[in-house]
């Protein structure tokens, strides 16, 4: 296999450390191009130190002048770059073959989208600009001849259930429904009353999976399938009818795809997120992630049942967003990032995220979605009505 040069782009966060474990790992097959993170300054310098990328940026002006101090002298090939522009170059490096989108949130739009512009094979983690701009970013993958390859470990999951060279139409691939497996996170069995009062710490503890905070609080109030909906129908070409979502709570089965005779085909796996990025690093090869053997005996059971839409209202809010088209999955993408924001902050109560995305939803009329410009707008207006809701400061 020919060498990569990878970009790792949210290097700092959870996704980013299990990218470079596994990078670490193949030191005969990936070098690292660049890193970048929003400010955590002290902890990229760590990684340029062992990984010696070209470039690293980081989007704080402030954290990025910090970062140019800690390595200078280091006698490292490190030139340091901030702002938009930094993590967007460093997404578009031409010295960079394969770009691992782990930025969370809205934040990562900008560069994704860069990286499609240029052609690069794109390790998609970073699924809300697929929710965002699911259209815009499609065409320029297409346009700038990019490849993507999904790492979230429902799609990850999926992609390898497909036929190989699938072409984005499921009908003619003789595909039923797809069918996306979700734990139900930390409070799948808590009384519902008691939902108002969870704290922080209940939410972003997730019974089998180690998350940055936000996709926990996603996990926990189940936005994270719904947003995950979405970003099935764009990746896959499948409509909201043929997507099931279906509750498993041992995070075993990683996803599924039932073809028109029958069969269902599966992924299965240790909860372990270096196996879907190892399988995205290396497709189509295979190379060793770290990951133990998985022993079904030892597991034991595997169990299913049906969502609760009662507790989990997020996923008809996503279900209705992605119906509605257009700017809408970016109104709902946006409230939530200001709410769960929020409720980390210790701001509003874990219950009241869903009611703003709603309340935006039907606040924020929902508009063609066809340039970047129209993505970005409804997420501004989204933001300042889910702000302006929760009675937040601008
Ligand atoms: P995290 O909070 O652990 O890390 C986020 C990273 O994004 C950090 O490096 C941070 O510095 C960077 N970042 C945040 N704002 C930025 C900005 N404005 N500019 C540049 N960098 C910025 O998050 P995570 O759990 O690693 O999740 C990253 C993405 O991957 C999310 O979209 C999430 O939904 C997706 N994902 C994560 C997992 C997982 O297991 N953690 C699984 C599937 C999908
Ligand atoms: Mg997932």
């Amino acid at each position: 296999m020919k060498m990569r040069t990878v970009s790792v782009l949210g290097a700092t966060g959870s996704i980013g450390d299990s990218a470079l474990d596994v990078i670490a790992r193949h030191p005969d097959r990936f070098r690292v191009a660049a890193l970048t993170a929003h400010r955590q300054w002290q902890k990229l310098a760590e990684l340029c130190i062992r990984h010696r990328p070209e470039v690293a940026a980081l989007t704080d002006p402030a954290a990025a002048r910090e970062l140019e101090r800690a390595l200078s002298g280091k006698r490292l090939p490190t030139r340091v770059l901030a702002g938009d522009e930094g993590q967007a170059e460093a997404a578009s490096l031409a010295a960079t073959d394969t770009v691992v989108a782990a930025i969370v949130g809205a934040a990562g739009l900008r560069s994704t989208l860069a990286a499609a512009l240029a052609g690069k094979r794109i390790l998609l983690a970073n699924k809300e600009a697929l929710v965002i701009g699911g259209a815009v970013f499609m065409a320029a993958a297409a346009k700038g001849g990019a490849t993507l390859l999904p790492i979230d470990s429902e799609h990850n999951a999926i992609f390898q259930c497909l036929p190989a060279r699938y072409a984005g139409d499921p009908t003619a691939s003789g595909i039923r429904r797809i069918l996306l497996t979700a734990s139900g996170g930390p409070f799948r069995k808590r009384p519902i009353a008691e939902l108002p009062s969870v704290s922080v710490d209940e939410a972003c503890a997730h019974p089998n999976w180690v998350m940055g905070r936000k996709i926990s609080v996603d996990s926990a109030t189940m936005m994270n399938k719904g947003l995950e909906m979405i970003e099935a129908h764009w990746l896959f070409g499948v409509p909201r009818e043929s997507i099931e979502i279906v509750i498993h709570p041992e995070s075993v089965i990683h996803s599924l795809v039932e073809y028109v005779d029958g069969s269902v085909l599966a992924q299965l796996g240790h909860p372990d997120m270096r196996t879907p990025i190892a399988q995205a690093l290396a497709f189509p090869e295979r190379i060793d992630a770290g990951v133990p053997a998985l022993e079904l005996v030892r597991r034991g059971a595997l169990t299913f049942e049906a969502p609760d839409h009662e507790r989990f209202p997020s996923l008809d809010l996503a279900h209705r967003a992605l119906g509605a088209g257009g700017t809408a999955p970016a109104v709902l993408n946006a409230a939530n990032e200001v709410a769960v924001a929020a409720f980390l902050d210790r701001r509003i109560r874990f219950t009241d995220i869903a009611p703003t995305c709603a309340e935006s939803l039907e606040r924020v009329a929902a508009r063609a979605a066809t340039t970047l410009e129209d993505a970005l707008a409804a997420d501004a207006e989204a933001r300042s009505v889910a702000r302006s809701w929760l009675k937040l400061a601008a």
